[in-house]
């Protein structure tokens, strides 16, 4: 059943008059992924290579979870699904937002096909604003801060860009309180 939605997502041409450099669709998941990462969207560097989190956004999402990529890159253990699954081009002050059409159209039946007891990372404020409505109006730290809300099923993150080493100064309680955690359940879940 996956690799037919792989096909079939790779065919997807949905936004194609809206993306400047074409529909690439970057997705990672099989039936056995414990763990669901859903990001933002592919950088230039993720739509040259076709490799999800293949940049240094991936590099400290990585050191946060204490995952190396042997594991990381195993779709029996992980699911990449970012809200936007091509790259979406520039906009002011950095890249463009992940495609609107493109999370209605296909999340759903790449969740129906992972494990039901799974532990999803929501990483940036898009998806977390598209998996948790009811903290719209909530800021990105508030939601992150309050982690423990959403366990056991969701965990709340930054968005691992650059700009995340200058935001985890001014919230040290990120390092010594989230990451610690993050990191024993992700092994929990993926060890069972
Ligand atoms: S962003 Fe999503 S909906 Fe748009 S073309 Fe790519 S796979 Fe299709």
């Amino acid at each position: 059943m996956s690799a037919e939605l792989h096909q079939e997502i790779s065919a997807c041409q949905i936004c194609a008059d809206h993306l400047p450099h074409g529909p690439r669709p970057v997705v990672q998941f099989s039936s056995t992924a414990r763990l669901l990462i859903i990001g933002q969207a592919p950088g230039t560097k993720v739509h040259a290579s076709g490799i999800p989190w293949d940049d240094d956004s991936g590099d400290r999402l990585r050191e946060w979870l204490g995952v190396d990529k042997t594991t990381f890159y195993n779709p029996d253990k992980i699911a990449l699904m970012p809200m936007g699954f091509c790259y979406p081009g520039k906009a002011q002050g950095g890249d463009a937002p992940p495609r609107k059409e493109c999370a209605p159209r296909w999340h759903d039946r790449v969740l129906g096909t992972l494990p039901k007891d799974r532990l999803t990372l929501l990483v940036g404020t898009y998806a977390q604003e598209y998996y948790l409505p009811h903290t719209k109006k909530m800021s990105m730290t508030a939601r992150v801060q309050g982690w423990r809300d959403y366990s056991p099923e969701i965990i709340p993150l930054p968005h691992p860009a650059w700009r995340s080493a200058i935001w985890m100064k001014k919230n040290p309680w990120f390092t010594s309180e989230v990451l610690p955690d993050l990191r024993r359940r992700v092994f929990d879940t993926m060890r069972s």
